[in-house]
């Protein structure tokens, strides 16, 4: 069954959730690399494949898109249309998103989330990176 409105919501959001998909995580790595901080990109030997990994410090740290992910922020709704669809999908990733840290956590891994509305502004990425950074550093 096509529904136009439903499926014209879901592209423009989906668009939206593209283009903004990789930028915030450059940014905040590039950020954390001004910190003086090292760390890996996408390690995928790692459950989840966190999108930065911090060795010496045994962090990990995923940077989470707010739909996809379920953000309790304005980003982070569901769409109200085709809910039928939507909500499963959406729990469907929050429990993947915990499993794959509990998983990590029992590895001995400290498991960090960023939110992309936590980055969504030039001084909202700072403030958070600063924040991260301390937090990272206060690792092992
Ligand atoms: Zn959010």
């Amino acid at each position: 069954v096509t529904d136009f409105l439903s499926s014209a919501e879901r592209s423009t959001r989906m668009a939206s959730v593209r283009q903004r998909r990789t930028a915030p995580e450059r940014d905040l790595a590039r950020a954390l690399h001004a910190a003086a901080l090292r760390y890996r990109l996408n390690a995928s030997e790692l459950p989840g494949r966190p999108d930065l990994v911090f060795p010496r410090h045994g962090t990990v740290i995923f940077v989470n898109g707010c739909f996809w992910h379920g953000h309790h922020c304005p980003a982070g709704r569901a769409p109200s249309s085709r809910q039928d669809y939507w909500l499963p999908k959406l729990q469907a990733n929050r429990d993947r998103d915990r499993r794959k840290a509990r998983l990590l956590r029992r590895m001995g891994w400290r498991v960090l989330t960023v939110w992309e509305c936590q980055l969504d502004t030039r001084a909202r990425l700072e403030r958070t990176a600063a924040a991260l950074a301390a937090r990272v550093r206060s690792g092992r």
